[in-house]
């Protein structure tokens, strides 16, 4: 990996971070399931920014799928919703840690839920243990609780395993003071506090998530998944974001 970082002659900021791929992600230009080529193109871009020497834990979201508070609201009891959003993150899981391999990283699937017999079930020390080897890390499953999101599992997972950042891949390139694709004066933050967030009523990540990353100065990068290299070039400070931080 030190050859590879020489070659490219830029360090990476992190040394571990955790990727937020939401399910909305995977679904490419479709409304719904995995776009192949997509997923595909994700995985290629995680096996790229794992050879600058980062260590890379994935959490999934599965939005393109199923969410749980969709299906309350048709009758579901909200907490067998959940729990059925939850099963979509693990089958996105499963799909970005075949096509991870496939782009020649080695990757493992962690369940928030105990699942024997699918993948492996999330232990803290195992999943350090994975990440020092070179393995990039896929939490499935949420924090295997129903009334949360995967967001604030990004960041419950980056404080437990010691990330530096939790790079949020959305469909827009960072915080805008508007919604950039309704208002085209809306302008875009390259940096903002947790704090500055708040205050502006911006919403970076759903309320829960946001204060466990302000409680735990845990910096937020927004930025594009769909500009290809793109987790690369913000590992390397470089391309269109938003920095969070405290
Ligand atoms: N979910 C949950 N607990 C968690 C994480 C997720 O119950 O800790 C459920 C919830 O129903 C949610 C669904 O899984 O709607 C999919 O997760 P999320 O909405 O965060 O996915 P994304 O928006 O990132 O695709």
């Amino acid at each position: 990996m030190d050859d590879e970082l020489r070659k490219r002659g830029t360090s990476p900021i992190y040394r571990r971070v955790i990727v937020k791929v939401s399910g909305e992600a995977l679904m490419g230009p479709d409304s719904f399931g995995i776009h192949q080529p997509t997923l595909e193109r994700i995985a290629a871009d995680l096996v790229a920014a794992r050879a600058l020497g980062v260590a890379i834990g994935v959490v999934v979201g599965g939005g393109n799928i199923f969410r749980g508070v969709k299906v309350s609201e048709q009758g579901i009891p909200r907490v067998t919703g959940d729990t059925m959003g939850m099963l979509a993150t693990v089958m996105n899981a499963l799909a970005l840690e075949t096509a991870i391999e496939r782009a020649g990283a080695p990757a493992r699937t962690m369940s928030a839920l105990v699942m024997p017999g699918v993948c492996e079930t999330y232990e803290r020390p195992r999943a350090l243990r994975h990440l020092e080897e070179g393995r990039l890390v896929l939490f499935a499953a949420g924090t295997g609780n129903p009334f949360f999101t995967t967001d604030t599992t990004a960041v419950l997972r980056a404080a437990e395993i010691g990330a530096g950042a939790v790079l949020k891949a959305t469909d827009v390139d960072g915080v805008y003071s508007a919604d950039p694709k309704k208002d085209n004066k809306a302008e875009r933050y390259a940096r903002l506090t947790h704090r500055e967030a708040l205050e502006r009523g911006l919403k970076v990540m759903d309320a829960t998530a946001f204060a466990l990353a302000q409680e735990n100065h845990m910096p937020i990068i927004v930025f594009s998944i769909h500009a290809k290299g793109a987790i690369e070039a913000v590992l390397q400070g470089q391309g269109r974001s938003t920095i969070v931080s405290s």
